[in-house]
Order: C-alpha cells, then structure tokens, then sequence
C-alpha cells in the first residue's frame, strides 16, 4: 500500500499517514482532501513512506487529489520544516498556514477573473502610428503589448487608470484576447534606464556583492539615512534579473511597500513583479503568489508573510531595515522573517542582503565576527545633502509651552518664514496618555491589561491601544466624585490643537494610526507633505522610516526618554535606531537639516552618540554591556510563555515546567517571572527565560523539554518562543 504522510492545520507535531490507493501519481508537494476525525481537511503530502506503522484498517483513503495548482516544491517544503524544528512548532500549522488562504480550504478556489491580456494576431497587425493622436493610452497600452507580449491585470492599470477600460474595447475589436499569466512566456526584458552614476561606496558595494560566484553569503550593508542602499539593491537585482533569476525582496511594513514598488517599476517597467502583504485581498494574493509559483513574477516584494512564497528562480534576497522588530511574528509561530531568508538564502545557495542605518545588535554582531560580509556607505548619496546637525534641548531647566520648549518654537518660526517644512515627532498617538484627578490620584486604566487607558478628546473616549476596550470619558472622578478630571500628558492630539493655537497660520498635518486608518489615507497624506501643501507634520513612528521629504528641515523630538531607564535590555538599541530614523527625514535634499530632541537626559551616551551619526561607538558600547550581562548576542534565549485566568495558575504551571526540565544540557533556567505586560485583554501572562551560550545545546533542550511540556496538564495556554524580542 502506498502511504502518504500528510501534514495538516492541527496543533499535533506529528504528520499523518493515509492511504494514496488510487489516485496515481501523488507526490510530496500536492493538496489533498482528507478526512480527520470527524471533519474534512485540506492538508499537503510531506513525505511518502511504503508501510505505516498503524494497522492497516486504520488507514483512511485521501479523499481528492486537488491540480488546481502545482504542488508545493521540495524547496518550500524543507524551509518550512526548518522552520518548524528551529521554532519547535507543530509542522502542520506551519505548512498550512504558509499557504494563500483559498488553499487551505475545501472547495477549490473560483476559477479566475482572466489575470492577462495577449496581443491576437489582429492586433498585431494594428499600428500604434493608425490610431488617433489623442488615443494616448490605446497608444500606449498596444506598444507596451508588443514589446512585452502579454500583460497581466496590473500591469494595464499600471499604464493608467483608464487602461482597464482601454483593454476591453481591444478585446472586443478582437486585438487582444484574455489569457493565463501563469502560462510560460518568454522572459519580459530587464531594461535599465539612463543609470545616474553611482557615489564610490554605492560602487564598491555593487562590485563587491556582484564579484563572488553565485552562492550562499550574507552581506549586510550599513548605509546611513539617505545613502542610496536602494539604488544598490537595484544594480544587484539588476544582474540577477538578466540572468533569469527571481528575487525575494522583505520590508518590516505595509505602508513601505508602495513607494518601494513604484521604484523598482520605474527602473523595470516591463517585468512582472507582485507585492505579498496583509492588505491585499484573499484573490489577490493568490494570484500574486501563482505568479511568483510559477516563475513569472521576477521580483517579490513584501513583508514578513512574503518569505514563504515558492520562487523556483530563486537567486537573492533583500531584506530591507533588517533590524527592524515588525520582522518578528508575534504570535502562533513566533518566526523572525530576517533570520529565516538567511536560512532560506543558505538552502538555496544564493546571497542574501540585509540594508539597514542601525542594523540590529546581533547582525552587527554577526558582521564584526565575520560571519556576514559588513558593506558601508558613510555618506550621503545626494552630493549637497549633508547629515543634519542634532543637537539636545534640556528640558528639566526649560519652560514648556504646552510641552513645548522655546528653542523648538523658536525653531519651528524660523521654518513657516522660510516656507520650509518641519516635522515633530510623538511616539503615543491619542490626547493624552492618561486621564487624572488632580484631588485623589486616581488615574485611568484598562481593567483588562496592566495598561492605562488613553484620552481621545475628539471622541470623547478612553481608549486601551492594547486591547481594544473603550469607555467614555467619565464626567466625575470614579473615586472621589471631583468634577475637574484632566488629562495628563501629550499624545499627537494634543500636539496638534496646541500648535494650531500656537501658529494659527500654518498647515498642520496629523499622521498617526487613527488619522490614517482609512484606506488610501496616508498615501494621501505623503502626496500632501511632498506637495509642500503642509508646514508642520506631526508624526508617530509610522513617518520614522523610508520616506523621502525633500523640503523638510527641521525635525522636532517632544519626549523620548521613556525607553533610556526601561526595563528591557533592548529599549536603549530600539530608541536609538527610531531617532535615527527620525532624525534622517532631514535634510535629503539640498536644503539643510536640524534635528532638536527634548530631553532630561542630554548628556546621556544614547543622545551623545547619536549627536555625532556615531551607530558604530553606540554599538560597541551596547556590545560591550551585553557581553559582561551575557545578554544576546552574546547567549542564545528562548522563552516558556503561559496564560491563564489567574496570575497564580500561570506561574503554577512555570515553576512545574521548570520542575521537569532536562538537566544534561547545561543550559541555564531563571525563575519564572509575570511578563511586563503582565495583564493582558483578560489573561494573566508569564514566562521562563533560558539561556544557553550555545544554540546547539538551546535547540536540543527545548526538544527534550518540549515533549515533558505536552504532558503537563492544565487550564494554561503555553508557548515557546525562540529568539524572543518582547518580554
Ligand atoms: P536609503 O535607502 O539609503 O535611505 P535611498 O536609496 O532612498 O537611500 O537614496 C536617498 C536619495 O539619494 C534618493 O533621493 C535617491 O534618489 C538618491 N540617490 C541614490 N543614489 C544616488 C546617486 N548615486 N547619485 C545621486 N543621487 C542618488
Ligand atoms: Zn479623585
Ligand atoms: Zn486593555
């Protein structure tokens, strides 16, 4: 009997085995319709084996053999099974759940709208030259038709809004006729425009990373805010691209995938290329990730989710502001996506490229042990643009208006009379951050998290940014009955109306998650700040990254002291990289910057390192207090976590965990602690941290402990979570 060993969605870390009888050819890599106890089940066959070790009238056939789609390839099915092993995760869930969500379920997914457009023999015949001058876009659309062959749906809207409408009149004159775009096709040609010279460290970078043969290295390349690490990914896909191969390209956030797009479009307008990402539709993405499948997308571009998507012509990764936290999945398989592409780049053999200004402690590391080949470009790409000048306001002697100090207004003045723009930076979106009464101390907080609640004036609302839970702003003290609550503190609101009373005149632009939770909203917004119709921007970290803002000046920093005494050991490198960050919106252009951070810290080594662009002299010195601590990268962790009703369940569970933990490989166990976060949405939550120097010894632990867990019973929820970045 031929056996298949099926992986499913199931919190098992075990395969199943099944039945292929009569369903002919079955390999690993192809969807299936099981059923599993009283359900039915869309799995993927992982392995084939010839006996099973159950009796055999306990094997179930499978039911269906799905050919909607190629099965997954060998390729995907050993990174995720990596994945699986490194993160100790139910293999199942983690193959299912790398899937496009149409196929993980039942009923095979709708035939597609048509996805492509080929050129008919008909419209071959057509000259651009015999339609009317005025027919811009029909000229447009037939040219780029004849030079590519085919275009798929995007690529028509891409041509132009109009261009949809455009290509059903050709099908109707019979030009053009709908096709499959995942049929072969001849590769689309890698055009390079007019190329502007590269800066000497842009062309260094390039010939160093293009020079090698074509295997498995990991370069990081350290590039300042504004030094051009784009372009140099661009030259190296560049190359890549025009020996046929694909390219994986990951960015932390949505909201840096557009932009990104549009410059990887203009430099290769007639090469198919998808994003992957959380807002695209459950259609969309499927279709996105059949074109990557079957090779047609040359360049993948998106966020974490992305690294799974199969790319047969794999032969580079980008990951873009490697260091960045949003890399790391924070619940059910707890993966970081920057470490698995340097896995995945290491099973392909092919080179992986980690960009970042402030790249992450551990790769710095990495980088200085040669481990990873370290790429720098000091300076710079645009010849003018200079680093902008940073300096700290001591606010523990200044007089605040409304949290602000003079030389910040002071400051803010001079750019509205020079029609220049300015940008203050708030990392709370909300009023305040909290309500208070002035009589009793009573202060607003969330009775399902250890978390206070946040002021939204406008909405009259208490708000959780944690959990969700709102509550209107109550017109007594709850405690003592005091009519004169008041809020405390500055969060992006109040910024806001202070300083549309402050400079009645100005522009002022909010830019934070609530203002941009419409769909469209931010791209809105950036037009408007790179139409210069804005003066002063007030903005949370979603404005910290990637964005480009030629007439921005001056960069104001309200508070950011909270992270400098915090209690995670990460706080003071996470800080550092945001100001960074910041501080690097200004002055790209030719005009330039200032950066002036209100601080009761000024003489703090974090603000000091960071007045002279010194990432370097920051990281050794975090390094160096990391190595006596023996914090990573110094040791390796992984961390227990449980949740439960009670506090006291929680660590019940942790110290029993703890109990029955395996002693032969030296690795070192603390005690069980309540996480920071210690009451969250309802639940209690705690953890366990162990360490090891060694990461073999850390993986082989966890596997022996992880088997003594399940057999723990209890009204716990628990995890492991490998690499952990929160506590
Ligand atoms: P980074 O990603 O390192 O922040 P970008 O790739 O966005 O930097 O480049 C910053 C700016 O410099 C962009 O406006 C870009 O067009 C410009 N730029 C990049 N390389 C060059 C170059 N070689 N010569 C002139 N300008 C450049
Ligand atoms: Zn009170
Ligand atoms: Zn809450």
């Amino acid at each position: 009997m031929k056996i298949v060993q099926i992986a499913l969605d199931v919190p098992l870390d075990s395969l199943f085995d099944y039945s292929a009888e009569g369903h002919g050819e079955i390999g690993i890599g192809d969807r299936v319709l099981v059923s599993f106890g009283r359900r039915r089940m869309v799995g993927i066959v992982a392995a084939i084996a010839d006996h099973s070790e159950l009796p055999p009238e306990r094997i179930k056939p499978v039911l269906r053999v799905f050919r909607d789609t190629p099965p997954l390839s060998e390729e995907i099915i050993r990174l995720l099974r990596f994945c699986a092993d490194y993160y100790h995760h139910p293999l199942g869930e983690v193959i299912l759940n790398a899937l496009p969500v149409p196929l993980r379920q039942a009923k095979p997914p709708a035939p597609a709208k048509p996805t492509a457009y080929r050129l008919t023999e008909a419209g071959v015949a057509v000259e651009a030259d015999t339609l009317p001058a005025r027919a811009i876009v029909k000229r447009r659309l037939l040219q780029s038709l004849k030079q590519a062959g085919m275009l798929t749906r995007d690529d028509v809207a891409a041509l132009s809004p109009s261009g949809p409408r455009a290509i059903m009149e050709f099908v109707a004159l019979g030009w053009a006729a709908a096709s499959d775009e995942t049929l072969d096709m001849a590769p689309a040609p890698v055009r390079a425009d007019k190329l502007r010279s590269l800066t000497q460290a842009q062309e260094q970078a390039v010939a160093a990373i293009l020079a090698g043969p074509e295997q498995f290295k990991v370069w990081l390349l350290h590039g300042i805010t504004g030094s051009g690490k784009t372009e140099v990914y661009l030259r190296v896909i560049a190359r890549v691209l025009e020996r046929g191969g694909q390219v994986l390209v990951l960015v932390p956030e949505i909201n840096l995938t557009p932009q990104l797009e549009e410059r990887f479009r203009a430099r290769f307008p007639a090469l198919c290329q998808v994003s992957l990402h959380s807002r695209l539709s459950a259609g969309e993405r499927l279709r996105h990730w059949r074109l990557a499948q079957c090779g047609r997308a040359r360049i993948v571009l998106g966020t974490r989710l992305a690294l799974f998507t199969p790319l047969p012509q794999l032969k580079l990764i980008v990951v873009d502001e490697e260091h960045d936290g949003s890399f790391k999945q924070q619940d059910g398989l707890r993966y970081s996506a920057r470490d698995m592409a340097i896995a995945r780049a290491k099973q392909a053999g092919v080179p992986a490229i980690l960009g970042s200004a402030t790249p992450a402690l551990e790769t710095y590391y990495n980088a200085l042990t040669g481990r990873y080949h370290l790429l720098e470009l000091p300076a710079r790409a645009v010849a003018e643009a200079a680093l902008p000048t940073i300096r700290c306001i001591d606010i523990s002697r200044a007089e605040l208006t409304e949290g602000l100090s003079e030389p910040l207004l002071a400051a803010l003045r001079t750019r509205l009379e020079r029609g220049e723009q300015s940008l203050v930076f708030i990392n709370r979106r909300g009023y305040a951050p909290v309500m208070r009464c002035g009589q009793c101390g009573w202060i607003s907080t969330c009775h399902r998290c250890s978390s206070r609640l946040v002021v939204h004036l406008r909405e009259k609302r208490l708000r959780c940014h944690h959990c969700g839970h709102e509550s209107r702003i109550p017109p007594s003290c709850p405690d003592c009955g005091n009519a004169d609550l008041a809020p405390l503190g500055h969060g992006t609101q109040r910024l806001e109306a202070s300083l549309t009373r402050i400079f009645p005149a100005a522009r002022i632009l909010r830019v934070d998650r609530d203002s941009a939770r419409r769909k469209h909203a931010l791209p809105e917004m950036l037009e408007r700040i790179h139409a210069a119709e804005v003066d002063i921007v007030i903005g949370t970290q979603l404005l910290a990254k990637g964005h480009d803002f030629k007439k921005l000046t001056l960069v104001g920093v309200v508070n950011a002291d909270g992270a400098l005494y915090s209690g995670d050991f990460r706080a003071s490198e996470r800080l550092f990289a945001q100001l960074m960050q910041i501080a690097g919106r200004a002055g790209r252009d030719v005009l330039p910057g200032e950066v002036l951070i209100q601080t009761q810290f000024p003489t703090h080594p974090l603000f000091q390192s960071l007045i002279r662009h010194d990432y370097q002299g920051f990281a050794e010195g975090l390094l160096a207090e990391r190595k006596q601590a023996e914090f990573p990268p110094y040791c390796h962790q992984a961390l227990l976590r449980a949740e439960a009703a009670q506090m006291e369940t929680a660590l019940a569970f942790l110290h029993q965990a703890k109990a029955v933990a395996p002693k032969q490989f030296g690795v070192s166990l603390f005690d069980p602690v309540p996480a920071q976060m210690a009451r969250l949405a309802g639940k209690e939550r705690a953890h366990l941290l162990v360490q090891s120097a060694s990461r073999g010894a850390l993986q082989a632990f966890i596997s022996a402990w992880n088997i003594e867990l399940s057999r723990l019973a209890g009204r716990v929820r628990w995890s492991l979570d490998v690499d952990p970045l929160e506590f």
